[in-house]
């Protein structure tokens, strides 16, 4: 039978989740500029689905415009349709950005970070994920056995990540039971927060080739290990060089890095809302999971809210602050890398801006999605970072997902929210 081959174009929305819509590859030139159709409340789709709640009812069109510099082809030549998607950003029918796009969110983001000194930053999403297609046995954790016992799933998930222009770093078995993670090279912020997308999407498509999932619910099983999306961060000033190291300062961060790291620590109760987006979420940041559950900055330790990560066999000054980063371990798959890397950035600026330094007495993380809420809302700092009608319908599309769950106990909401993420 002739087939067409077809082409995908979507965001990854406020549910962290890639939706959009499909068109006739060959058409791909001609849709550059309109995209595809998209309407507002389009947004308020719920990460399980149905929209519960809207402050756009039924008006409005919208489009999604895709960005070549976000478009992946993986033919996985086994009679399987060809994995071809283009992420983009949602529009305004005259071509303006939509006020809630959360790739526009990002790009803001960037230009208040630009707007101190020209500072950028480079990103690399560490990622960790279940693999139903390993049985589960004691003793697994880090071993070759389970390293083996995948199968081919590395091997082809890592070729496809390489087809679809991505750098793998390390592959490796986790903590936890089925528990896999890979790491990719840095990227400058926005290609960092595409590929972290592509990523999920890769694992996803791998997967389900071989009849299995994947599960990146921060919290699988209640009670179990949590899998973490951990934000590697460094800066780099108006010549691209990196300018987060300074070997006389405490820790070895330089003053930029120091308060940019102070203005995270400063909104975390609040940005939790955006980075840790889900009632499950709050299951991993709890004691004894590797998770963090403080608002803290520690060198080298994986409990930590932000942590300043080792530099190995540092051959020279350059290498050392080439390879020096801070990693956020606030995070997780419920957040689209967009919002979660947009807040990040927003809150680092904010920082530098006001000279930040890290609170005297370390706090406890927000325990529930609700208390980040209200201080998300409370806020007058992160309220700024949205426009009115963004902020409204990214609270509303949380509080209806938090109304949906409510009065389930922790075992059935792990299994609710690992079958959807
Ligand atoms: N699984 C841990 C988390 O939930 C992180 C383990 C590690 O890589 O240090 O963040
Ligand atoms: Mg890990």
């Amino acid at each position: 039978m002739r087939r067409e081959e077809l082409i995908f174009v979507g965001t990854c929305d406020i549910a962290g989740h890639v939706r959009g819509k499909g068109f006739p590859v060959t058409d791909f030139e001609s849709r550059r500029n309109k995209g595809v159709g998209w309407t507002h409340s389009n947004l308020m789709q719920t990460a399980f689905g149905p929209i519960l709640d809207t402050p756009f009812g039924t008006a409005g069109d919208l489009m999604i415009i895709p960005d070549p510099a976000a478009m992946v082809r993986v033919d996985f030549a086994d009679g399987s349709a060809v994995e071809q998607f283009c992420l983009g950003d949602i529009r305004n029918t005259d071509g303006t950005p939509w006020e809630c796009c959360p790739r526009d969110f990002l790009s803001r983001a960037r230009a208040a970070l630009a707007d101190q000194d020209g500072l950028n930053l480079i990103a690399a999403f560490e990622q960790e994920f279940v693999y139903t297609g390993v049985e589960e046995r004691p003793g697994d954790p880090y071993s070759l056995n389970v390293f083996r016992r995948q199968g081919t799933f590395g091997e082809v998930f890592t070729g496809a990540l390489q087809t679809a222009g991505l750098t793998p770093d390390s592959f490796l078995a986790e903590y936890g039971p089925r528990q896999l993670e890979v790491t990719i090279t840095p990227q400058a912020t926005m290609i960092a927060a595409d590929q972290a997308v592509i990523l999920r999407e890769i694992a996803r498509a791998v997967a389900f080739r071989m009849g299995y999932r994947v599960i990146f619910s921060p919290m699988p099983v209640a009670g179990g290990i949590g899998n973490g999306t951990h934000i590697h961060f460094s800066l780099r000033d108006v010549d691209r060089m990196p300018c987060t190291w300074d070997a006389t300062q405490p820790m070895g961060l330089s003053p930029a890095a120091r308060h940019f790291c102070a203005g995270i620590l400063h909104h975390l109760p609040a940005i939790c809302a955006i980075t840790t987006p889900s009632p499950v979420s709050y299951q991993r940041l709890t004691p004894n999971r590797w998770a963090p559950t403080q608002i803290d900055l520690m060198q080298q330790d994986r409990g930590a809210a932000l942590r300043i990560c080792p530099v190995f066999a540092s051959a020279n000054a350059e290498d050392t602050a080439r390879q020096f980063n801070v990693e956020f371990r606030v995070a997780d798959a419920t957040a689209s890398p967009y919002m979660a890397l947009g807040a990040l950035i927003f809150a680092g600026a904010d920082g530098i801006a006001r000279k930040l330094e890290a609170p005297e007495t370390v706090k406890s993380l927000p325990h529930s999605l609700s208390a980040a809420l209200d201080a998300m809302e409370a806020s007058e700092t992160v309220r700024s970072w949205f426009s009115p009608v963004f902020l409204d319908a990214y609270l509303r599309h949380k509080r209806s997902e938090l109304a949906h769950v409510a009065g389930m106990g922790d075992s059935a909401l792990c299994a609710a929210y690992a079958e959807i993420y």
